[in-house]
């Protein structure tokens, strides 16, 4: 058995179907259609049994594309609860060429895996449906995630936010997250201040980021926040490319966030015919970045701590790190970001030029690579 496209003449849907060769002595063989598995993109959401559409971000790790621009915030999936990481999503194909042997290839864009590989196929045979080999997998999630609208708000401020670099108390690896600061009035006290699991980001749709006008949200999710932040701290070559087959803008990630290389492979058709002019790392956040910052400059504040002063204190220590949007006028403090706090509550919580502990001055590099360390993605 194998699978073919069809289109229906009677709708101009295109539907895919299970054939097989019948072959009759004396004659050519003959293709024969056995029965129609679905139309090629079955979003008929109310036919979805048990599952819900719902306004969320999903995402997973150790994976090296995502699809993080969007024209819809509504996801289709099964969420127990308004965030986690065991959300089950149904797959959802798009057509993406042909197997080198000419079989039918499809993609699956929730689990970011090709379908059409005779196990794949096998497996229709015996559940009925489709499945990519990815479907069990389950994925982190945010329903109804915080929205900035970009725009909209005197100064927003966008990081990855990591475990601290050096604290009185022992530190705990755990994944990123979105650190978000929001002010509505310039130097007045911030609307927001608190790290996110994921966020997404709305912008008017005049702006145009991209080449397909319909997008006008950028999903922050940890894996793709982590990965700009290495990329600009280790100074490689970021761009955003769109997808030569569908439009969409192409993210890398995991390894491909590692090295700038040409040819990409899209996570939203599962294509690999779109080709950079220099190699590049491409993500729909460098766009984002430049696009909102009204300055790129840095600033080291020339103000110093000396930790040593606060010897029966709690304390923990970051280095600031680019951040991912950054609407102000003012420049960006670049430096140590450091809290202190005694029995009565926090009396430190400032960045520092320069940080004095145990008598010698600490190494932002040095921190930055113990707050890597213990970044769990
Ligand atoms: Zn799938
Ligand atoms: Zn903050
Ligand atoms: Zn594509
Ligand atoms: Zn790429």
């Amino acid at each position: 058995m194998f699978i073919e496209r069809r289109i229906n003449q009677s709708n101009g849907n295109v539907e895919l179907w299970k054939c097989q060769w019948e072959n009759v002595e004396g004659q050519p063989a003959r293709k024969v259609y056995l029965s129609k598995i679905c139309d090629e993109q079955p979003i008929d959401k109310d036919a979805e049994g048990g599952l819900k559409e719902e306004a969320a971000i999903c995402w997973s790790y150790g994976r090296t594309l995502g699809n993080i621009a969007v024209t819809s915030p509504a996801l289709l999936g099964h969420f127990p609860e308004k965030s986690g990481n065991d959300a089950q999503l149904p797959c959802d194909f798009a057509h993406a060429g042909k197997f080198r042997n000419g079989a039918e290839r499809l993609w699956c864009r929730t689990h970011q895996t090709h379908w059409g590989i005779k196990a794949d196929i096998e497996a229709l045979g015996i559940h009925g449906d489709m499945r990519c080999a990815n479907y069990q997998q389950p994925m982190n999630y945010v329903v109804s995630p915080l929205t900035v609208n970009v725009t909209e708000h005197a100064e927003v401020g966008i990081w990855c936010s990591m475990p601290a670099a050096l604290a009185s108390s022992p530190i705990a690896p755990r994944p990123p997250k979105i650190h978000v600061h929001v002010r509505n009035d310039i130097g007045a006290k911030k609307q927001i201040d608190r790290d996110f699991n994921a966020i997404s980001t709305l912008y008017s749709s005049g702006q145009g980021l991209f080449h397909n006008q319909e997008i006008t949200r950028v999903n922050i999710t940890p894996p793709a926040a982590y990965d700009f932040v290495r990329a600009i701290e280790a100074n490689k070559e970021m761009s955003c490319i769109s997808c030569s087959s569908c439009g969409y803008p192409h993210l890398d990630l995991a390894d491909f966030a590692d090295t700038p290389h040409r040819k990409h492979f899209c996570g939203n058709c599962g294509r690999d015919s779109t080709w950079s002019k220099v190699p590049i790392i491409s993500t729909p956040l460098k766009p984002l970045h430049d696009s909102f910052a009204r300055t790129l400059k840095y600033e080291t504040p020339d103000r110093t701590l000396n930790l040593d002063d606060y010897a029966s204190c709690d304390f923990a220590v970051w280095a600031s790190t680019p951040a991912i949007v950054w609407t102000a006028e003012r420049p960006q403090e670049f430096g140590i970001h450091v809290h202190v706090q005694n029995a009565e509550g926090r009396i430190v919580d400032d960045t520092f030029g320069e940080v004095i502990y145990q008598g010698a001055p600490l190494e932002r590099s040095a921190l930055i690579s113990a707050m890597m360390a213990r970044t769990v993605v």
